[in-house]
């Protein structure tokens, strides 16, 4: 069978454009090329996951082939570290770009020399309005603009004065190259638009060779033109950039036409996707940086502890289409929670410990009992769990006057300690202050792994750790950055809607010691507490720091059902 026979139908209008262009000998050599092309102004967030797998993704279902593209030109908010982390980030999503790595920068020079093809042949020309006046020649939506008075300076004027620019004998905001298109298109895109202005930064890559920088809507069709992409995908807020888009393509130099293609930006509910948003995040000191485990960045989600393919299977589900929305952030952890079902190593740790003392079980007897690694694997094997006449409990799996309906460890009742035994409880022992300090119980020496000789049964099961034996860790519990479900949409400020809860640290949680094995990246469930990792950043042997990935249950949603919301 073919390539093209084994395919599965298409699964979206960009497939249907595809197959109909290879259909139809539109493809140079039947070969598709895509770009992901980030500004290395910032980290990836959630919503480029879905760019990154639209054009990885479509590369690879035809045999094509997906170049990374920095799309660098704004030298200013560019760093070093930020491509570093791009490259990381894509790597981290299972996509490679092989050896197609390309900067917009490379083509600095090629770009120039087609701006001064443009000045030779009458295209363009270099204007010095002012930033006030030229908004006052643009016109609005409904108004034509007005040529620039400087449009028609003689073509060698033009070429003195952009090679002038270029050997930085003009200030910053003095002059800029503008296309000569149509003062009067309906579109603004297309009203002479600016192709170069005046920048003494010192840039990542190319330094202080160029203290000119072409315009995005220069750059961006030129250098797909020039990589031979044939399908440009972007997002739906560049529709109207596309006429620009064709314009640069079709300049005479230029001998490969590639197509532009908008689809719907991802957006989500709780959350804020926009690199200069996230940008100010981190530069107020709102957040630990770009990688904190709040942040919808890649880094962030990665040290929370979601996976890579949890992450694609969210952006799958998803789809691509030609219409906003906003995706429920309910979904992106319902995808995180369904994949960590299946991967994620069971451990029991206590976050907020009772002490509750077997007086019948011997002091100083350690017995370790069998715990499996994974009910929902049956490859998942067990592990040994030490169980001593001290054990912790979760505070609230313990009360002395429950009310009615309540099943969990009580005066008088029994309860099952997975895995161990049946206990219980006859009497506490307080402080001063009237709070309990230690649960005394009996054990049933017949009932362990959690079955009795009578087969009785009881309603209440809790984890539990071994007080001698058990370690004490810091857990970060996480939850949503924001409360609103558009951060800042009622005050116009983002920050009026945080979440003061958003990261819990318990200091002292008790785990049984196999949590210590674990190691950064390793999925983890703390059974009945939710998914946990160990953070990659700040926990060390002498300090082991885990991190709440997300909740067992969407607690989130049966509280806004509840409040009728
Ligand atoms: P932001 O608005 O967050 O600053 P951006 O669009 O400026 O993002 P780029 O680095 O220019 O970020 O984006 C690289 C690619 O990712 C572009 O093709 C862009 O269209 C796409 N992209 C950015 N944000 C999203 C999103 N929320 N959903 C889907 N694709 C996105
Ligand atoms: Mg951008």
């Amino acid at each position: 069978m073919s390539d093209r026979e084994m395919r599965s139908e298409p699964q979206n209008f960009l497939e249907r454009i595809i197959e109909d262009d290879l259909a139809n000998g539109r493809v140079p050599h039947n070969e598709i090329v895509t770009r992901f092309p980030p500004e290395p102004n910032g980290y990836l967030h959630i919503g480029h996951i879905k760019s990154i797998a639209l054009n990885f993704g479509l590369a690879e279902k035809y045999g094509g082939r997906c170049h990374l593209r920095l799309d660098d030109t704004n030298p200013e908010k560019e760093e070093m570290e930020y491509t570093e982390a791009i490259m990381r980030d894509i790597r981290w999503l299972g996509f490679d770009w092989g050896e197609h790595e390309y900067h917009a920068s490379d083509y600095y020079r090629q770009l120039y020399e087609i701006a001064l093809h443009l000045i030779e042949t009458g295209q363009a020309f270099v204007c010095e309005l002012d930033p006030d006046q030229m908004r006052e020649y643009r016109g609005t939506l409904t108004e034509p603009g007005k040529n620039s008075p400087y449009r028609d300076r003689p073509i060698e004027e033009n070429l003195r004065l952009f090679k002038e620019m270029k050997a930085g004998k003009h200030p910053e905001g003095s002059y800029v190259l503008r296309a000569k298109i149509d003062m009067a298109s309906p579109n603004m895109n297309l009203r002479d638009p600016v192709l170069y202005r005046i920048k003494f930064a010192t840039h990542p890559r190319t330094g202080d060779d160029w203290c000119i920088y072409p315009m995005y809507d220069y750059t961006h069709p030129i250098s797909d033109a020039i990589e031979g992409i044939t399908h440009s995908i972007c997002t739906l807020e560049f529709e109207d950039h596309r006429p620009a888009y064709d314009w640069a393509t079709s300049i005479d130099l230029i001998d490969h036409t590639p197509r532009q293609y908008e689809f719907a930006r991802l957006n989500i509910d709780y959350t804020l996707m926009s690199k200069r948003r996230l940008l100010s995040l981190v530069q107020m000191g709102v957040v630990d940086g770009w990688d904190d485990p709040r942040m919808p960045t890649i880094s962030g989600i990665r040290r929370r502890g979601y996976s890579p393919e949890a992450m694609l299977d969210f952006v799958g589900r998803i789809g691509v289409a030609k219409v906003e929305g906003i995706v429920e952030h309910s979904l992106l952890e319902f995808c995180v929670r369904e994949d960590l079902n299946k991967r994620a190593k069971r451990l029991m740790v206590v976050l907020d410990p009772i002490k509750v003392v077997i007086d019948n079980f011997p002091e100083g007897k350690v017995e370790y009992v069998e715990a499996l690694n994974n009910p929902e694997d049956p490859e998942g094997g067990t592990r040994l769990v030490p169980f001593s006449r001290e054990v912790f409990i979760e505070r609230e799996d313990f009360m002395e006057k429950p009310p009615k309906g309540y099943h969990r460890l009580s005066i008088g009742t029994e309860i099952r300690l997975i895995y161990a035994y049946y206990i219980t409880a006859h009497s506490v022992i307080k402080d001063d202050d009237g709070n309990v300090l230690e649960v005394h119980c009996t054990y049933d020496p017949e009932s362990r792994g959690g079955q009795t000789a009578d087969g009785r049964r009881v309603r209440g099961t809790s984890h539990w750790v071994s007080a001698a034996e058990g370690v004490s860790i810091e857990v970060r519990l996480y939850d949503k950055l924001f409360l609103a479900e558009e951060p800042g949409k009622e005050t116009g400020n983002f920050l009026d809607d945080l979440n003061p809860e958003s990261l819990v640290v318990v200091e002292d949680a008790k785990a049984e010691p196999e949590v210590l094995k674990a190691k950064a990246g390793d999925y983890l469930q703390f059974i009945r507490n939710g998914y946990f990792c160990v953070d990659s950043k700040d926990s060390t042997p002498e300090k082991p720091i885990y991190n709440r990935t997300v909740t067992l249950r969407d607690t989130w949603a049966r509280m806004k059902k509840k409040m009728g919301i």
